[in-house]
């Protein structure tokens, strides 16, 4: 694909809604951005302002490419399970000298009545779920959905965006929907599929908190897949869209009033 990215603008990874938020705010403000997306998803949302979509090529491709597009910040505000992406950036920037802010959205915290299991990996959370619960659901998003395609004694309600392209486990249904979720969408979604396990990773933020309330309500367990190591480090690192905003006007002069 070409890339028809404009020269001298901020650099947004993007794959979230805080990414998208930061986007329209930024442009509203008359700061030029560029959102890049890794091309997983067929019908992402469109944020304001241009958008690039596929890999870069590690390292050595985004610095080639934060050189040419002259880009004056990059804020990373990719998922908080992109680990790969938040490293090659950190790499990139830092070889190439652009200013760099990760975008991460707090962990989940524990609430009293909660009955979490938390887990290093989606191996670890494959091996648990059946020992928890007959009837599972999964929600660690469709590129995950191949660690528990060999659990067998385990029936799995798999809600994601879009149709896994790994291998699927023997019992399940398949559940195609995109957020947010309200509580009242999550309870009735638990005992229509008389669910006995949610499985999650600690994704964080509001649009799909809701189904830890339900658990909670209903008593369930959950197993929670902790997030990856990486290189992003608190020195450099904001927690929600506003303070992204104020990081990036502090460094780049709106040329689009
Ligand atoms: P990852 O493992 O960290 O990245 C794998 C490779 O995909 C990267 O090395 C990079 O390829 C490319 N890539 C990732 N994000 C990109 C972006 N924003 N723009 C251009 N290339 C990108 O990432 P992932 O976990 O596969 O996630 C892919 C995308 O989905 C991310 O944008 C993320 O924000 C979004 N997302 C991920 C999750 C999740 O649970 N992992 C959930 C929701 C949304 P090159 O090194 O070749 O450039």
């Amino acid at each position: 694909m070409t890339d028809r990215s404009p020269a001298g603008a901020v650099l947004i990874l993007g794959g979230t809604t805080e990414a998208q938020q930061l986007a329209d705010a930024l442009q509203l403000s008359g700061i030029r951005v560029v959102t890049s997306l890794a091309g997983r998803t067929s019908d992402p949302h469109h944020p304001a302002g241009d958008l690039r979509v596929g890999r870069f090529g590690g390292v050595e491709g985004l610095s080639t490419w934060l050189q040419a597009h002259q880009t004056p910040a990059v804020v990373d505000a990719s998922h908080p399970f992109a680990a790969q992406m938040s490293d090659a950036v950190a790499a990139a920037c830092s070889r190439t000298g652009t200013p760099l802010l990760h975008l991460e959205r707090p962990p989940w915290t524990e609430q009293p009545g909660d009955r979490w299991h938390r887990v290093a990996s989606l191996v670890e959370a494959a091996a648990l779920a059946p020992v928890l619960g007959r009837r599972a659901w999964l929600t660690t998003g469709r590129q995950g959905v191949g660690q528990f395609a060999q659990v067998a004694d385990c029936w799995f309600l798999i809600r994601c965006i879009e149709s896994p392209a790994s291998p699927l486990p023997k019992h399940h249904a398949l559940l195609l929907a995109r957020g947010p979720y309200t509580l009242l969408d999550e309870l009735a979604l638990i005992d229509e599929h008389r669910i006995e396990v949610l499985v999650t990773k600690d994704s964080g933020g509001a649009p799909t908190e809701a189904k830890l309330a339900a658990a909670r309500q209903k008593g369930l367990p959950v197993v929670v897949v902790g997030r990856p190591a990486s290189t992003r480090t608190e020195a450099s690192m904001v927690a929600d869209v506003e303070q992204a905003a104020v990081w990036v006007t502090a460094r780049v002069r709106p040329s689009l009033l």
